[in-house]
């Protein structure tokens, strides 16, 4: 490991484990996020190309995002490094969700809304962070160029993922509901920021999207398709349209029993396999 990249990942730990602003803004003010985990890829990998043409000429690589954000820094994609992380929600986030069948736990809908805000704070601080180092960052999420576009192909979908950002960081692959399954599992939430640094890309353990869903690996698992209420999950995958409808029903049951405005489901990562691990077939029985 070098320094640059024990600094960065240190960044990244250090903020979820000492800030106040890892919070779920309860009253027992339990934290959001366990440890995280920390990959890096190179702005050059073809990952990024084969995005753009499977996703979309909409999709941005790193050193699109990177060139519109600083148009006056001449650089080449392979000076860029993407850096990833995966927040894991903590033990009681995980347990209260399982309990539920339709509507969030109110720990989930606050990690929907007050956890993303926690990730929004992380990643203004790692681009701080790595400017402080002399270096230039953007967080994608958080800037103005980022966007959402209706596609023929995918439904919505916008021009830069934080899961496809961790997939090519060799974070985790793909399951069958579309969520990212890492070594803690899918009830995470994932950030990234692009910076003009080079740093060892993280080896990817693995050998296509879907590696670590049970769904793919010849045995049958589809325990997300049981758990979703509403039938957005299929042998086919996942259907954003219906996923986004019971999203958007959820508003009113969060406002009414939890007394803010939020949303949430997580029925398909919580209570299944793939929820705090990399499944085997032995998680089935
Ligand atoms: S619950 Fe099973 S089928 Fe669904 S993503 Fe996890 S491992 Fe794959
Ligand atoms: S988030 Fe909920 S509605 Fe959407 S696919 Fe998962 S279980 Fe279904």
């Amino acid at each position: 490991m070098t320094d640059l990249d024990a600094s960065i990942r240190a960044m990244v730990f250090s903020f979820i484990q000492d800030s106040p602003e890892n919070t779920l803004k309860n009253q027992a003010n339990d934290r959001a996020f366990e440890e995280p985990i920390v990959g890096f890829s190179n702005g050059n990998d073809p990952l990024y190309q084969f995005y753009k043409r499977d996703i979309g000429e909409f999709y941005l690589t790193p050193l699109e995002i990177f060139s519109k954000t600083f148009p006056v820094v001449n650089i080449g994609a392979s000076e860029l490094t993407v850096v990833s992380w995966i927040l894991p929600h903590i033990e009681k986030t995980k347990s209260d969700n399982r309990e539920q069948t339709t509507y969030p736990s109110e720990r989930w809908a606050r990690a929907r809304i007050y956890g993303e805000q926690v990730n929004d704070k992380l990643r203004d601080h790692v681009v701080a962070g790595i400017k402080g180092m002399g270096f230039e960052a953007v967080a994608p999420m958080l800037s103005p160029i980022w966007k959402v576009y209706e596609d023929s192909r995918y439904g919505r979908a916008s021009n830069w993922s934080e899961r496809h950002a961790a997939y090519a960081s060799g974070l985790g692959t793909f399951g069958l509901c579309d969520g990212l399954i890492t070594r803690k599992g899918k009830a995470v939430r994932c950030g990234s920021v692009v910076a003009n640094l080079k740093v060892q890309p993280t080896e990817r353990l693995y050998d296509g999207h879907h590696a670590y869903c049970l769904f793919f690996s010849n045995v049958t698992c589809g325990r997300c398709i049981q758990r979703c209420p509403v039938g957005a999950i299929s042998e086919s995958g996942h259907d954003k349209n219906k996923c986004r409808k019971h999203l958007k029903a959820t508003e009113e049951f969060v406002k009414e029993n939890y007394g803010f405005e939020g949303y949430g489901c997580g029925m398909c990562q919580t209570d299944v396999p793939c929820e705090s691990k990399i499944p085997t077939e032995r998680d089935l029985h």
